[in-house]
């Protein structure tokens, strides 16, 4: 019997994996197997540990992988999957495609500087630490993947087709129609990757890919993430307030500090920003993108004009690229960075990773956290166990790098920047489904995250729902 198992994001918002595996049969023969997404854990020790386990299925029986969208939790464990062995092909958009070759090996980067880092410390139990994967290897891994455009469908064998519908979560993010015909039946299942924001131009401004997901779909299994199931997002526009934070920052003569994912946050914020420049409402500070990936990002949006939102079309035709707006500098070399960290004078530095878990951020927080007269401003969500999350959750100190940083900084966070619908408006997504799905999964979210968004759907929705458990198997 055909199967789908949950290998990862299940009981937690990272570690994307579900495992499709089509016409097994009892001798032990596993069929078809394709794997929707293949995400690193990230967060509380627990989980970040499962990344240095094998998967639960040997990575060379995989035949296929299909990724929803760029982001690490989603993408970030293909190349530990391809040095365990995975030599199929890998299917996603073209412009996911375009941000995995600089978000994957940017990642083995990390991973590289961070055991280095635990090496020279001795930070870490293991002698030598070793990176989970290396830049090379994550370069080397993207020859395996193959864009597959919006809307065409794509035949793995007899048994299993799929195509990619639109999420409108970040460039390039789909959402996969998975139809099998086994077992003497044909079924849909939907895979949704992460759901963007519905269209709300007033709460939800500065978008730069289209918003709203694709309506009116059809499945018989539903695996649905619940990131946002028990929160709301404000509805007020967040720019007035983004303003004021800036002003009065500049006023006492600090800076602010954004900790910001470098792939669509960035730019958002960037755009967002010179909107308020451009009417006055701030006053023309340095703007500092202090992330190689977040320049390259920019490039990577200017290709895909095909996904841009008319907010996107707009400011674009008004002022061009973000890299040649006056006043806005971006960061690329080592020495402009650790400038930027040297500047005295009020600027805003926008910088990533976005949840503090690595990269550049971290010297400008070791550097701006201990003085009140600046702001740690944060625009992305924080899972727990990162850093981001011990800033945000208002602790008195943050270690970084081995090192006891005091927080004396103003702390404050604007919830409007998310590129996840929350409740109310995933529900107005689901009642364009035309029948109800005979069960949803709900996957991708902290356990009462996902328990009170079942409630919700029951209740809301009548629909069948259950939430996901690791390594749990349910009939396909
Ligand atoms: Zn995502």
């Amino acid at each position: 019997m055909a199967y789908i198992q949950f290998l990862g994001a299940a009981g937690t918002v990272t570690g994307s994996k579900h495992l499709i595996n089509v016409s097994g049969d009892t001798t032990g023969k596993h069929g078809l197997q394709v794997l929707i997404d293949c995400g690193l854990f990230q967060g509380q020790k627990e989980w970040r540990e499962r990344n240095w386990q094998d998967t639960p299925v040997p990575a060379r029986e995989i035949d296929y992988v299909i990724l929803t969208h760029a982001h690490l939790d989603h993408t970030g464990w293909v190349p530990r999957l391809v040095k365990e062995g995975f030599t199929g092909q890998i299917f996603c958009t073209p412009a996911t495609l375009d941000l995995c070759s600089i978000l994957l090996p940017d990642s083995g980067h990390l991973q590289e500087e961070d055991a280095e880092f635990a090496n020279r410390k001795k930070t870490s139990k293991h002698t030598p630490a070793l990176p989970l994967y290396t830049e090379e290897e994550a370069q080397d891994c993207l020859r395996l993947f193959e864009p597959v455009d919006f809307g065409e469908t794509k035949q793995l064998g007899a048994e299993l087709s799929f195509r990619f519908v639109r999420s409108a979560h970040i460039l390039g993010a789909s959402m996969v129609e998975v139809t099998v015909n086994a077992d003497g039946a044909s079924r849909r299942m939907l895979f949704t990757g992460d759901i963007g924001r519905v269209r709300n131009v007033r709460a939800n401004p500065g978008k730069v890919v289209h918003a709203g997901p694709t309506e009116g779909e059809q499945a018989d299994i539903l695996v649905m993430e619940s990131t946002y199931g028990n929160r709301l997002h404000p509805t007020t526009d967040p720019r007035p307030e983004l303003a004021r934070l800036i002003r009065e920052t500049a006023q006492r003569g600090g800076s602010v500090v954004v900790p910001a994912f470098a792939v669509e946050r960035t730019q958002k914020f960037l755009f967002l920003v010179k909107e308020l420049i451009e009417s006055g409402e701030i006053p023309r500070l340095p703007i500092y993108t202090d992330s190689p990936m977040a320049c390259k990002a920019v490039d990577i949006f200017l290709r895909h004009t095909e996904e841009f939102s008319q907010d996107t079309r707009n400011l674009i035709a008004k002022y061009g690229s973000p890299l040649v707006w006056p006043g806005f500098k971006f960061a690329t070399t080592a020495e402009e960075s650790k400038k930027i960290n040297d500047s005295r004078y009020p600027c805003v530095i926008v910088s990533s990773s976005g949840m503090v878990t690595g990269g550049r951020i971290q010297h400008h927080l070791i550097q701006r956290l201990p003085d009140p007269r600046n702001l740690v401003l944060f625009i992305g969500f924080q899972a727990p166990g990162t850093r981001g999350f011990t800033i945000k959750s208002g602790a008195s100190d943050v270690k970084i790098f081995g090192q006891i940083v005091p927080i004396r900084a103003q702390i404050a966070a604007l919830e409007q920047f998310s590129d996840h619908a929350d409740t109310p408006e995933l529900l107005s997504w689901l009642r364009t489904f035309p029948r109800p799905p005979r069960t949803t999964y709900l996957v991708h979210g902290e356990p009462q995250a996902a328990s009170q968004l079942r409630e919700a759907m029951k209740k809301e929705l009548g629909w069948n729902i259950e939430v996901a458990e690791y390594m749990q198997k349910v009939q396909a």
